[in-house]
């Protein structure tokens, strides 16, 4: 199939393979940002053919695994008020918040409904006009463009009873949490093609140079992953942190402009509350002022939730890339993709998910970000 047979041709990746082989000095440590990354890295074991020239460390690019439990509760609060109904992803579903799932508020009688795109949840606004139809907006890059223009489309459709509860994030921020700790050891990023795609790589050329790695912009099949190794590795071993764009059939460096405009008319970057992580100064989105109206949680939450923050679950440890899944003591246990504790093994792009599905015999491997 065109577009796709050519970047999973094993004869290419047996090439790519031994020149990474061969051009790497020593063990080199890699973070791919993205979980559909980690995903594709692990299906199609790389991780493993190179384990002993490359450590490859799972960042936190998992859009609901990085939602924080505060988020979730506030959208299950929001569901159970009287005449509104909450609309999310699938994948948003059985993320656990501090006591229940959206699923579980919808077993309990909340008006919680899955949807496949923003817009979807504006049409179901307008199905509804006597209830009040709420979009749990979550995700990076990728996905901001789509509820900024179902917020405009809305504001054109005059519609009173559809509103946002942001839970957007940022990529760039998070990564520049990771390097900012001290006993970091990440070597060079693979940065997410389709992050890039929306957004560009123009700002990494700065994040580059403060941090003296590279950043190699990176598709996800494996001829792209091997591709983004080697040219990430070529550039630590001269020692040139530069930023190369290895995704060019789909990601320019000033990205899509009109998605960019969208964003900007109806968001501002926000300090934000990451899973597991903290509060990542510029972390997330917010609406902006004009669009405020829009907004779920000064809508409907008069109080602050309560939340109750699990303790077993290990997720920001994973996120950071600190340990591995298979090191989380819960793992395979207490945990597995039917009785998820954590949002990691519940997410399609979930890194403990990933290990559950493609490597759960792995003997647990100490490699961390940290030295
Ligand atoms: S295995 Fe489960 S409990 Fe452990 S970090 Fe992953 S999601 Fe959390």
């Amino acid at each position: 199939m065109k577009y796709l047979d050519e970047y999973r041709d094993p004869a290419i990746c047996q090439r790519l393979i031994h020149a990474i082989r061969r051009e790497v000095t020593q063990r080199r440590t890699i973070m791919e940002v993205c979980g559909g990354q980690t995903h594709g890295l692990l299906s199609h074991g790389i991780d493993e053919l190179l384990q002993n020239h490359v450590a490859l460390i799972h960042g936190p690019g998992c859009p609901v695994c990085v939602t924080p439990i505060e988020a979730i509760d506030l959208a299950i609060a929001i569901s159970q008020r009287p005449g509104v109904m909450v609309a999310s992803f699938g994948d948003m579903m059985r993320v656990p918040g501090s006591q229940n799932s959206l699923l579980g508020a919808r077993s309990n009688g909340a008006d919680v409904r899955m949807v496949y795109s923003p817009l979807d949840a504006v049409t179901l606004a307008q199905q509804f006009p006597n209830r009040q139809v709420v979009f749990f907006a979550v995700g990076f890059e990728t996905t901001t463009p789509a509820t900024a223009l179902a917020v405009q489309q809305a504001a054109k459709r005059g519609l009173t009873n559809f509103s946002v509860l942001v839970a957007h994030v940022r990529v760039q921020p998070a990564m520049e949490n990771i390097m900012q700790h001290k006993d970091c050891g990440v070597e060079g990023f693979l940065a997410a093609g389709h992050v890039c795609t929306v957004n560009g790589y123009e700002s990494y050329h700065t994040f580059a140079e403060t941090y003296k790695v590279p950043v190699v912009v990176t598709g996800f099949e494996p001829v792209d992953l091997l591709t983004g190794i080697l040219e990430c590795i070529r550039l630590i071993e001269a020692g040139t942190p530069r930023v190369v764009n290895c995704y060019e059939r789909s990601a320019c460096a000033r990205g899509n402009r009109h998605a960019a405009r969208i964003v900007d008319e109806v968001y501002e970057p926000c300090d934000r509350s990451w899973r597991g992580m903290g509060v990542i100064p510029g972390g997330g989105f917010r609406l902006r002022d004009a669009w405020r109206h829009f907004d779920a949680e000064g809508r409907f939450i008069r109080e602050p939730v309560s939340i109750v923050t699990p303790t077993a679950c290990r997720s920001g440890e994973v996120l950071m890339g600190r340990i591995k899944p298979t090191q989380c003591e819960c793992f395979g246990a207490a945990c597995t993709p039917e009785t998820p504790l954590g949002a990691p093994m519940v997410s399609s792009e979930g890194a403990c998910a990933a290990y559950y599905r493609y490597a759960r015999s792995r003997v647990p491997q100490n490699e961390t970000t940290a030295r």
